[in-house]
């Protein structure tokens, strides 16, 4: 293990943010996650506040923070479409502001910053699978350009910092990833379905189900994260991460139903305006520089979610 650190995470009681807060302390450092719960509640991270390793901040991003930290882990923004859409002017706000506050942090304190950047940098891509070469085909103006533009521009301020004071970045893009404490009602596909099927409610499709995602189990992520942070300080990324294996919305739908054993029809909705057609990361980067690929299969990790919602619902 490398010695004890002092990190911050921002968007730390968030899906991603919990499980990495936890998986930092594994590791027998210092935590200091910060959150102003815009899409998340205390309880994902309720279990760490025993630990006297862990320090629980409420702050939003926009304003900026001062604090000492040997690194810097930047999640925080809402990551599914209907939180993000929900006050779009706040979601560019967190991506940019957020990022010139967390950079000024990062540059005063010289540490290594890494960003939650998203597949969503290269829009509805007309190149597949997604390289990190590939600049991406995104509309400016639509209804999800709050959440995609404020990422490019975050990645823009990220290599700007880091060309014009030499700061240690690391910018990942994530693709599609789920497991446990993934928000109930936040929207996202997996989340929907399993709700959906647990409940015996219908599973609702958007568009006729053909579009991919390339779904990634949230422990594998992590530790792509964490190794992508112990890169030396002139590896930037950007980096793809995400999981290969591609299944169209339709199959997923599949493997929920039967996975839950649920009797749930499937019914058919309008796609939303700009939803990707086809996603799927090239994660050759990953693989040489970090040695890591993911280890969970979609079936083995959505079994494993399933278990974690059929226990939230018990208590609902
Ligand atoms: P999430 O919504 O569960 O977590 C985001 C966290 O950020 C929440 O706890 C939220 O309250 C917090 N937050 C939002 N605005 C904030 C602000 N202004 N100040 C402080 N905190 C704020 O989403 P997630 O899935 O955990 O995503 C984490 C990061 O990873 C996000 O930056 C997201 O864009 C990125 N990402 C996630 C995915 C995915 O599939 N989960 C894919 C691509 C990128
Ligand atoms: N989707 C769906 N039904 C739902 C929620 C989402 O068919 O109840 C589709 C959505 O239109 C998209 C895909 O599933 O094509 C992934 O959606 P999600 O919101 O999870 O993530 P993103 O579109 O950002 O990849």
């Amino acid at each position: 293990m490398s010695r004890m650190k002092r990190i911050l995470v921002t968007g730390g009681s968030g899906f991603l943010g919990s499980h990495l807060c936890a998986r930092l302390l594994d590791r027998g450092h210092e935590v200091l996650c910060v959150d102003n719960f815009f899409s998340s509640s205390r309880d994902n991270v309720e279990d760490l506040r025993g630990n006297r390793r862990f320090e629980l901040m409420r702050h939003d991003v926009t304003f900026p923070l001062y604090v000492e930290v040997d690194a810097i882990y930047n999640l925080a923004c809402p990551a599914s479409p209907i939180h993000y859409q929900h006050d779009s002017v706040q979601t560019i706000k967190t991506c940019v502001h957020g990022a010139i506050n967390m950079l000024g942090l990062a540059k005063r304190l010289g540490v290594p910053i890494f960003q939650a950047s998203t597949s969503e940098v290269y829009g509805d891509p007309e190149v597949h699978p997604q390289k990190e070469s590939y600049w991406g085909h995104v509309n400016p103006i639509g209804v999800r350009s709050c959440y995609d533009e404020g990422k490019r521009c975050a990645e823009a301020l990220f290599f700007a910092y880091h060309r014009q004071s030499q700061l240690p970045i690391k910018v990942g893009r994530i693709f599609n990833t789920y497991g446990p404490k993934m928000h109930p009602n936040d929207g996202r596909v997996v989340s929907n379905f399993i709700i959906q099927a647990l409940r015996g409610e219908p599973i609702t499709i958007y568009g006729d189900g053909s579009q991919t995602r390339s779904f990634c189990y949230v422990d594998d992520l992590i530790e792509c994260m964490i190794r992508f942070m112990e890169t030396p300080p002139d590896f930037t990324g950007p980096m793809n991460m995400g999981n290969p294996g591609e299944f169209t919305i339709r199959e997923l739908a599949e493997k929920v139903i039967a996975f839950t054993g649920s009797r749930s029809p499937l019914i058919y909705q309008p796609l939303p305006a700009d939803d990707p057609k086809q996603r799927r990361p090239d994660i050759t980067l990953a693989k040489e520089k970090l040695c890591w690929e993911p280890k969970t299969s979609l079936d083995e990790g959505l079994k494993k979610t399933i278990v974690w919602f059929e226990n939230i619902l018990r208590q609902a």
